[in-house]
């Protein structure tokens, strides 16, 4: 059976983009009778605002999709840290020290999530006095695991290259963990048998599949949708004024109509899709 999931981070209100990420996990699933999820990823401490999953839930059921809603990455910390304790155990996470700013100055190349780590911490003595956070040793994992693949529907099989993204942090200083680890073992927990977003986060799909590998979890198949861009070819933010849908609810737009307007790829003015 078919599970896809919708995993929005209560960071802010949601908006087009995100109705249109969730109504293609919706319909692949529920086309092949299969399961829909909700899940509210809600580990980022500082910008997570819990009052917000209800507008969420009420964005859904006003596109007029039906879904089961899985528990919050808040309450699942126990299994996070049990995995990260895996991967320390076999020597595979190393403590980091350094700041962005540290790491900004060894001027490392950008790869497709940002700066790549350049290793500084590998082989260094902590700090006892500074806040650590632990990295993936991806060229330790990957000559444990071998080559691996995956697949995404739209792009095809892919070789997993998480070298891409350099050494994860999978546990942060200031929260317990981080986006990575998280959304791994959450997709493997609630049964995602394929893992529907957008094409922004194909490159952590890398990273993910070594994860899998690692920590022995079922691998999905990915779907990794184009994104709708503004005017301007920018991602939709609501800070670059794209309306919430919570803006466009309130406003007494009907939602199934714009669900439909959605499926068709028929946008509103100024709105586009991304090409691949
Ligand atoms: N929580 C992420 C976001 O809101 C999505 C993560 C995912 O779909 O894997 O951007």
């Amino acid at each position: 059976m078919i599970i896809t999931r919708f995993a929005p981070s209560p960071n802010g209100l949601l908006h087009l983009g995100h109705a249109y990420s969730a109504i293609i996990a919706h319909d692949l699933a529920c086309t092949a009778g299969g399961r829909f999820v909700l899940r509210l990823e809600d580990i980022d401490g500082a910008r997570s605002r819990p009052e917000l999953a209800e507008a969420f839930r009420q964005d859904l059921a006003w596109l007029g999709l039906e879904w089961e809603e899985v528990p919050a990455q808040s309450k699942r910390l126990a299994s996070y840290a049990e995995a990260a304790e895996r991967l320390k155990a076999r020597g595979l996470l190393y403590p980091c020290q350094c700041t962005r700013a540290q790491i900004a100055a060894t001027n490392p190349a950008i790869g497709p999530e940002g700066p790549i780590y350049p290793g500084t911490c590998k082989n260094r003595t902590l700090n006892q006095d500074l806040p650590f956070a632990w990295r993936l040793d991806v060229q330790r994992a990957l000559a444990l695991t071998g080559p691996l693949e995956w697949i995404d529907q739209i792009a095809g099989p892919q070789q997993a290259q998480p070298q891409l993204l350099g050494d994860p942090v999978l546990l942060r200083k200031d929260e317990p963990v981080s986006y990575h680890l998280a959304v791994t073992l959450d997709d493997a927990a609630d049964g995602v048998t394929l893992v529907t977003r957008g094409a922004d986060l194909f490159a952590a799909s890398h990273l993910h599949r070594l994860l899998q590998a690692l920590l022995d979890l079922p691998v999905p198949q990915w779907h990794h949708h184009n994104l709708l861009l503004d005017h301007a070819g920018r991602k939709l933010a609501k800070r670059r004024g794209s309306p919430s849908l919570a803006d466009r609810r309130e406003s007494g737009e009907d939602g199934q109509l714009l669900a439909e307007q959605l499926r068709l790829q028929t946008f509103p003015s100024g709105i586009s899709l991304g090409k691949s």
